[in-house]
């Protein structure tokens, strides 16, 4: 049996307001003149937080468009400019939800790796440490904080680039700056969490690394999301840390059923990772019975809307890549349902489920 050594994020700060000792956390990262890169989220340029960043010498905010999830293009380009304008950079900061601080954990990569960040998408291909690299959310729940993976879309899959030397060396854990978030995204963003936990808890890849941390996450977000209580600063602060600790939940285990289906959706129809999830949660009594229970309450409670009919009118073409896409993760399915899944999950299966979306 081979265990999995896990590499870990080297430095975590956490609190209300440590935001403001960016600074001095990253001044001893500094190589000469070389620049820091803060890649910061579209939906703070021209915010007060903007203003914030420390920036010093030849450092540069760049702006990310994050209404699409990361590219490979996006990141080649990044990078290749950022080699451009200064040859070296000291260290790459991702300022925002999964999807900023992904783009600024595959930049710091491909500053120091040669050809396209499509090239590494998979497991264990890159084979060079990128750029010194920090991540700073903004919004909670997709553990791409600690995670060793940077989802990306590249020409011919959506698939991270997996690998030790993927986890950020510092994170910045401010619950603060997640206090702006619109209901219906920290909801979403939220329930990847929670989903999360579930298919952690629930698969047959669970150890007991995994359960700790699944089940505190758990027990975060049922406290968070279920009462009819009105959100406050506290809720902020516990979803951050339930974010981190199902992050690190999955680390040791794998995701399931819920995600599996949602990649497929999100490689066709571009539907963006928490929203899908919630949509296929909404239909996965058969596997999470208590979970979706569950789930269903916290979207009745919070007065969300779950689209339905996303499936409706596609093509046989379109319904096989969804089923391609989805089939193909197969450490998914093997946690979800067990060595035997091919036999339960079948195509046939699957597309039923795909048309009840
Ligand atoms: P996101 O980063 O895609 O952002 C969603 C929206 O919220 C954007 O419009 C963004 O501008 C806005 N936003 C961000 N912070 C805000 C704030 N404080 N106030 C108001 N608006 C804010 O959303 P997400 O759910 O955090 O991340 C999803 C992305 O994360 C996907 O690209 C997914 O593939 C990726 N992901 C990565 C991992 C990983 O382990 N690397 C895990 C799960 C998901
Ligand atoms: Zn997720």
């Amino acid at each position: 049996m081979q265990f999995r050594n896990l590499k870990l994020v080297s430095n975590v700060v956490f609190g209300r307001g440590c935001f403001n000792q960016l600074d001095e956390i990253l001044a001893p990262h500094r190589k000469g003149d070389a620049p820091m890169i803060f890649l910061l989220d579209h939906f703070f340029e021209g915010k007060p937080l903007a203003s914030r960043i420390p920036l010093r010498g030849k450092d540069k905010i760049v702006i990310v468009d994050v209404t699409y999830e990361p590219k490979t293009t996006q990141v080649d380009k990044l990078a290749q400019e950022l080699k451009e304008e200064f040859g070296t950079v000291s260290g790459i900061i991702g300022i925002g939800g999964g999807s900023a601080m992904d783009l600024a954990k595959a930049v710091s990569l491909m500053m120091n790796n040669t050809g396209s960040s499509a090239d590494y998408q998979g497991w264990d291909l890159v084979k060079v440490a990128g750029v010194y690299k920090a991540g700073i959310p903004t919004l909670s729940g997709t553990g791409a904080e600690v995670s060793r993976t940077t989802v990306l879309t590249g020409p011919v899959r959506k698939l991270g680039m997996n690998s030790d030397f993927t986890p950020f060396d510092q994170i910045v854990l401010d619950p603060e700056l997640t206090k702006d978030a619109p209901a219906n995204q920290r909801f979403y963003t939220g329930m990847d969490c929670y989903i999360h936990c579930i298919e952690s808890l629930e698969g047959t890849f669970l150890n007991e690394f995994s359960k700790s941390y699944g089940e505190k996450a758990l027990q975060l977000c049922q406290n968070i999301f279920l009462g009819n209580k009105p959100w406050n600063d506290a809720n902020d602060d516990k979803l951050m840390m339930a974010s981190y600790a199902g992050g690190m939940s999955i680390a040791y285990s794998q995701v399931g059923v819920a995600h599996a289906v949602s990649y497929g959706l999100s490689y066709l129809l571009g539907t963006k990772h928490g929203i899908g999830n919630c949509i296929v949660m909404n239909h996965l009594e058969e596997y999470y019975p208590a979970g979706v229970k569950e789930f269903k309450q916290m979207v009745a409670e919070n007065n969300i809307d779950i689209p339905v009919g996303i499936c409706n009118g596609l093509s046989e073409e379109q319904f096989d890549a969804m089923l391609n896409v989805s089939l193909g993760m197969k450490p998914l399915w093997e946690n979800a349902l067990g060595k035997n899944w091919e036999s339960i999950m079948t195509r046939e299966k699957l597309r039923a489920l795909y048309e009840k979306l």
